[in-house]
């Protein structure tokens, strides 16, 4: 009989769940969304029991679906949002409050005080992280301080933290294991990159007590066991993944050089760097790209807030296009240098600014400025935020040796050719586009036996359409520098209220 991998994709907006072979084919997927609450400005939160029911009920739509037995899914994997924030109960596994999103600001103050304090080197030398609400240690400050309560019981052992891995790994095993994985662990602000462990130094900057937090695991390791009661079988948990590393292993990039950039809501590149943990002087991340028999692998990360959310913004709320691919002929109807630059700071800017109070704007409107110019340039701002992050990796003395783009916009033929073309370099689009949860299934895979090596899983990646750079360097950097002078604008304005 066939075997099966389950990979848990548990986003910021909706839950997966996708079996797949061993071949790393898709073989059947069930998605749910959840709610966003939003109970004031520029706070973020899920309901940890909606991430619970979407999750168990996708596992339990993707078994029934597929039209399998339980018993043949002989491994399941984890990957999730990242950096998101759950304090629960250990004896009834209730959470004390809402997961806090890493969408999430309510914490920008306290981050201010202490980058004031002069804190940032200090803590970026120990987690390669810049000091920003979006990563989890201010948010589990937030719940000790301000849930009734949460302090003296965390105190006294009563309580566990975990980003979304652990939480569902903590249901999923009955309560059992309290575990994460060291790329998860890497986005909390407590974590070591160097020493892989928990540091003692921030715990106490932060008022984190260490009995509140689960060990760290590789990511391709023993998790425990999913209980039989749930899915029928009792499957082992042998992957764990934050999802943009986990679409970094999805695409194959195990060697140094090789990047990812995924152009979902957001885009974040990610680039592989090998057994070095470098320290950018460009405001990337230093983030853990994967662990595997105790060794981590790390890269450079960029994240940016707006990607396929401008795309959104045009269709949603200008009403400009009525589906995000009418934007593709349009596009295909303007010449390049059309003048406009759409830029998406909706909620600030991510790498290399870091500006959270930038908003966005739109430059070089004229008389005869029309849909397909407004909508063309949404498209080119991300392709253009790409290149800044391109840039800021050049100023640290990297360049990809290849691309490999995934998420719902690579659909855009368009975009994938103005990308290249205004980065100078190839891009590679795969034919298996999944590659956040076949990341995970990958690490599962690994420690089950059923993927040999690495080596193995490169053999499996296809490409479906190679980019290649069709524009004269002068093109291109007249229309960056364009961009540049946009975004110096963006920031310079600050009468805004
Ligand atoms: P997420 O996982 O963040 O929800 P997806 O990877 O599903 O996002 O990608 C969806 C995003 O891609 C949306 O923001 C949408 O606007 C954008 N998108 C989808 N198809 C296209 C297209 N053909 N052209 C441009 N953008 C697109």
């Amino acid at each position: 009989m066939s075997q099966y991998i389950l990979a848990i994709d548990q986003g910021t907006t909706s839950s997966r769940a996708i079996l797949f072979n061993a071949a790393g084919a898709i073989h059947s997927m069930s998605q749910q969304e959840f709610t966003q609450h939003f109970p004031h400005s520029g706070w973020v939160e899920h309901n940890p029991e909606d991430i619970w029911n979407t999750v168990r009920d996708t596992c339990q739509d993707v078994i029934r679906k597929g039209g399998i037995k339980a018993s043949q899914v002989v491994v399941a994997g984890i990957t999730n949002q990242r950096e998101t924030t759950i304090i629960w109960d250990r004896e009834t596994g209730i959470p004390v409050h809402n997961a806090i999103v890493w969408q999430d600001r309510r914490t920008a103050e306290y981050c201010e005080s202490l980058t004031e304090q002069g804190l940032e080197s200090f803590i970026n030398d120990k987690t390669g992280l810049l000091i920003d609400p979006y990563f989890s240690a201010t948010k589990i400050r937030w719940l000790l301080e301000n849930v009734p309560g949460c302090r003296e019981r965390a105190e006294q052992g009563k309580l566990a933290f975990g980003t979304v891995d652990s939480f569902l790994l903590w249901r999923l095993t009955g309560g059992s294991s309290h575990y994460t994985d060291a790329t998860n662990a890497s986005r909390t602000l407590l974590f070591n990159i160097h020493s892989q462990e928990w540091d003692a130094d921030l715990l106490e900057l932060f008022g984190v007590p260490a009995s509140l937090l689960p060990e760290v695991k590789d990511s391709s390791d023993d998790f425990g066991s999913i209980d039989s009661d749930l899915l029928g079988a009792s499957i082992p948990v042998f992957g764990i993944a934050g999802d943009q590393q986990a679409a970094l292993f999805g695409q194959t990039c195990f060697k140094e050089g090789m990047a990812k950039s995924t152009y979902g809501t957001g885009c974040f590149l990610v680039l592989n760097t090998g057994g070095k943990a470098l320290k950018s002087e460009h405001r990337l991340l230093t983030t853990v790209a994967y662990r595997l028999n105790g060794v981590p692998t790390y890269a450079l990360e960029g994240s940016i807030f707006v990607a396929g959310g401008t795309i959104q913004w045009l269709r949603d709320g200008l009403k400009l296009i009525s589906m995000a691919s009418d934007s593709e002929p349009l596009a295909e109807q303007t010449p390049v240098d059309h003048g406009v630059y759409l830029l998406p700071a909706f909620t600030g800017l991510g790498a290399p600014y870091w500006d959270p109070n930038a908003r966005g704007a739109i430059f070089g409107l004229t008389r005869d400025t029309g849909i397909k110019e407004i909508v063309t340039a949404g498209l080119q701002s991300v392709c253009y935020q790409t290149k800044d992050l391109q840039k800021a990796m050049e100023r640290d003395g990297l360049r990809p040796i290849a691309l490999r783009v995934d998420g719902g916009m690579v659909a855009n033929n368009w975009v994938l050719q103005f990308l290249s073309d205004i980065l100078g370099a190839t891009v590679d689009r795969p034919k298996m586009v999944e590659t956040t949860a076949l990341g995970v299934a990958y690490l599962a895979g690994l420690k089950a036996g059923i993927f040999a090596s690495l080596e193995a899983l490169e053999d499996q990646w296809q490409c479906d359409r190679r980019f290649s750079p069709e524009m004269t360097k002068g093109n291109r950097d007249s229309l960056y520098d364009g961009w540049v002078l946009a975004v110096n604008r963006l920031q310079s304005d600050r009468t805004t209220p």
